[in-house]
């Protein structure tokens, strides 16, 4: 079963969209393994933005992430990574479906409202990072309502 880091920017705390999107989640049938509301400095938002440090927007979006608190959650279920872009949508709203999240609720690139870890491995690197006092063990009772081998 795959974990994935999910992060509800400044854009999407401030603009009261945390109950819509966690719903999203929810009603896909995802489980949720860790969830908290925090606000990042300057070096934690450039560690986890590191692969990006050589782009022209780093710095912008460094500002961005630490402009105030952010929503950081692992999710786990069959293919929550890699079936990411259908539920996030493209990095640019402008280029997201309707139906995903950035397609229903963002405009610009810099104000996109939600991040997500783009690879299983990647996942692994930011949930230790955003998570190291480990995550949430259990199981959701409704896992046989949701997948047909367990
Ligand atoms: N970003 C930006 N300007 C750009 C490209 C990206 O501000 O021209 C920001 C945006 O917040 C995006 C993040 O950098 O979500 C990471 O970019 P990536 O291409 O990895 O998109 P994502 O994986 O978030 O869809
Ligand atoms: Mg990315």
């Amino acid at each position: 079963m795959e974990q994935t880091f999910i992060m509800i920017k400044p854009d999407g705390v401030q603009r009261g969209l945390v109950g819509e999107i966690i719903g999203r989640f929810e009603k896909k049938g995802f489980t949720l393994k860790g969830l908290k509301l925090i606000t990042v400095d300057r070096p934690f938002a450039e560690k986890h933005y590191a692969d990006l440090s050589a782009k022209p927007f780093f710095n912008g979006l460094v500002e961005y992430i630490i402009s105030g608190p952010v929503v950081a959650m692992v999710w786990e279920g069959k293919n929550v990574v890699t079936t990411r872009r259908k539920i996030i949508g493209a990095a640019n709203p402008a280029e997201s479906a309707p139906g995903t999240i950035r397609g229903d609720y963002a405009i610009d690139i810099g104000r996109n409202v939600i991040h997500s870890s783009d690879a299983v491995e990647s996942a692994r690197k930011e949930i230790a990072l955003w998570f190291p006092e480990g995550i949430a063990e259990w199981r959701s009772s409704l896992h046989p309502w949701i997948y047909e081998f367990s």
